[in-house]
């Protein structure tokens, strides 16, 4: 089996560990042309500013080389402003404000932790609350006169009950004279977290809006300016080039020309014929689900009985993502029994083959047939790397 050449059709959404997004053409013509020439530098940062103050309804905004990036290139600018010295000693917090206040239930892993991407701008994350319960005095409490700024996570990887809303977390931390910061790297609504009272909010540029690898920040012009400087000082080191930085620029402008009425009705047919055709299958119950976070997705919701299929949720994702072509769901509650199809990121004939294998699979699991134990899916397997990762035959008669 060869991992390189094998068919990936992904039901899982933009997930970073099968390249998040198919780029749309406009992002990489824009790419293709920039690297024609030179350019400079701080010039199409600026002509960037306009087209995502623009988009977001913000003052000012950067590109960033992603969003976990922006994460940390946004903790960095609310420490140093735009003193160039201090921008030079990141991490080196020295005689600034260095805490950052998370609630516990927003300190999540995206893929990689919320938290590391603070720390790696040289900040302490000072985490409030419980894991399922955050409430505005434990907030208050924590801001300090070392307190840099406030961090709010939009995901579905958050706890979504119990928390503080971003109303409320924003107006305790501005009554104290903090800064709010938002990551909102998989939403698709680029204002409302600043209308909500964020002062910075981080999208991803190769999630929804079909980019080249890149992130988004958007906000108050003087903190975008003190991201925009950190390029001198800690985020050389996550560098975007131009190609990024125009990528960006004409996935913001395609994004803004799109039919998008048209576009969810097409994912939501997608979500319906997924649906339509796991009926009566034994040991299967499906339901649609819309998005945790109100994102514009709906998603069929798979529940497995493991008494009735002979497996659980975790083996039958395996066994799709062993299967060729890949199929990969959206398995973060497979331990739930439960897996998830997402419709955003497949076209109308990958979801009749997403359905068609389900159904086959489970209609009839006597016929699978295994070579040994089901490994993690080569997408996750990083055990012997760069060797192949363990392979299985799966057979089905
Ligand atoms: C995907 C994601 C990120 C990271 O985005 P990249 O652009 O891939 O770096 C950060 N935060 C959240 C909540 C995400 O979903």
């Amino acid at each position: 089996m060869d991992n390189g050449s094998r068919q990936i059709i992904n039901a899982s959404g933009n997930v970073t560990v099968l390249g998040a997004s198919l780029a749309s053409r406009a992002s990489v013509a824009a790419a293709t042309e920039i690297l024609d020439h030179f350019v400079e530098m701080p010039e199409l940062h600026r002509q960037a500013s306009q087209v995502i103050a623009n988009a977001c309804k913000a003052e000012a905004g950067c590109v960033t080389s992603c969003a976990a990036a922006g994460i940390c290139v946004a903790v960095a600018a609310t420490m140093t402003g735009d003193d160039l010295a201090r921008i030079e000693t990141l991490p080196d917090t020295t005689g600034l404000k260095n805490q950052v206040v998370i609630q516990r239930g927003h300190n999540c892993h995206f893929g990689g932790g919320v938290a590391q991407m603070v720390h790696l701008s040289g900040a302490q994350t000072i985490e409030i609350g419980s894991v399922n319960r955050a409430v505005g005095y434990q907030l208050a409490g924590a801001i300090t006169s070392d307190t840099a700024a406030g961090l709010f996570v939009v995901s579905h990887q958050t706890a979504q009950v119990g928390m503080i809303s971003l109303v409320e977390f924003a107006d305790l931390c501005h009554a104290k004279g903090v800064p709010v910061i938002v990551d909102a790297a998989s939403e698709c609504d680029l204002e409302v977290f600043l209308q909500q009272g964020a002062d910075l909010v981080i999208y991803s540029g190769h999630k929804f809006l079909n980019g080249l690898t890149a992130g988004i920040i958007a906000g108050r012009k003087d903190l975008v300016r003190a991201c925009f400087l950190q390029h001198i000082g800690i985020s050389r080191a996550m560098k975007v080039g131009r190609e990024g930085i125009a990528s960006t620029i004409a996935a913001l402008d395609r994004w803004s020309g799109l039919d998008h009425a048209k576009i969810n009705e097409q994912v939501a047919a997608r979500t319906e014929t997924a649906f339509s055709r796991l009926q009566g299958i034994s040991g299967l119950t499906t339901s649609v689900e819309p998005d945790p976070t109100g994102n514009p997705v709906s998603r069929v919701r798979l529940k497995i009985d493991a008494e009735i299929i002979g497996f659980g949720a975790e083996k039958f994702r395996r066994l799709l993502a062993h299967c060729s072509p890949a199929i990969h769901l959206r398995s973060h509650d497979s331990d739930q029994q439960s897996l998830l199809i997402d419709p955003s990121t497949v076209t109308d004939e990958e979801i009749l083959l997403v359905a068609g294998q389900i159904s086959r699979l489970l209609s009839n699991p006597a016929a699978i047939s295994l070579s040994g134990e089901l490994p993690l899916p080569p997408s996750e397997n990083l055990q012997n790397w760069p060797d192949p990762p363990p392979y299985v035959a799966v057979g089905i008669d």
